[in-house]
């Protein structure tokens, strides 16, 4: 299979107004071209370093770079400068980070919250009730650098299917909770970022818009 017929095939099972994140770590630049003429626009990368490098060398093209990892506080200057969305805040002190940053370069950065909803211990991401009482906490309001435009979560690894589909339901629930208490319907909170290349028709079933998919489009990463 090739990358164009990959995405064809994905594209099959998009929902009008879902957004496709091409998850495009470990895999080199010209990769990212070829799903580039395909059509694709965003890309995900969740290392800092090999984001700059791709960044900078594919500038000719008007690609919106995505950051979907856990991303340490001292590497946030690196990116701001030119990222369009970063899935992965998973925790108050990076927010402000990504704050300051953002208010030094001038930029407002589009960010969502990551909530933890998987039964593994290793995840990153706020708890539900954490994020619950961050948000009330209100501090965020201040905050001229960021927009917090949704959540973002990842499911337990696991085959079970009605597990995974419950945990996105989860996450669907305390994203309506918290657009009904915190934004309203006017606002800018829109996305709920869900769903990899072996559960996104589950999360999709459960009202994501904003798949991030590697695998499926690229193949297998060497690590
Ligand atoms: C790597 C990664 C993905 C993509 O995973 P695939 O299984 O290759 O689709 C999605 N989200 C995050 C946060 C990732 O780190």
């Amino acid at each position: 299979m090739s990358i164009r017929n990959n995405l064809e095939e994905i594209h099959r099972h998009l929902p009008v107004g879902v957004q496709l994140v091409c998850v495009s770590k470990f895999h080199p630049a010209e990769m990212i071209e070829e799903a580039y003429e395909a059509g694709e626009r965003i890309f995900g990368e969740s290392r800092v370093q090999e984001l700059c490098a791709k960044q900078e060398a594919l500038q000719h093209l008007a690609i919106e770079w995505h950051f979907i990892g856990h991303l340490q506080t001292n590497k946030v200057k690196y990116i701001v400068p030119f990222i369009s969305l970063i899935h992965g805040v998973d925790s108050p002190k990076l927010l402000a980070e990504i704050n300051k940053e953002a208010v030094k370069a001038g930029r407002k950065v589009d960010c969502l919250l990551q909530v933890h909803i998987a039964q593994e211990e290793t995840k990153f991401g706020f708890s539900p009730q954490e994020l619950l009482d961050y948000l009330a906490d209100g501090l965020w309001k201040n905050m001229a650098g960021i927009r917090i435009t949704g959540l973002m979560g990842m499911a337990s690894n696991v085959d079970n299917e009605e597990q995974v589909e419950a945990e996105f339901a989860t996450l669907k629930r305390l994203f309506a909770k918290v657009k009904q208490q915190h934004f309203g319907c006017e606002d800018s909170f829109t996305q709920l970022s869900m769903g990899m290349s072996h559960d996104y028709p589950l999360a999709l079933k459960q009202g994501s818009t904003l798949v991030r998919i590697g695998t499926a489009i690229f193949g297998e990463r060497n690590y």
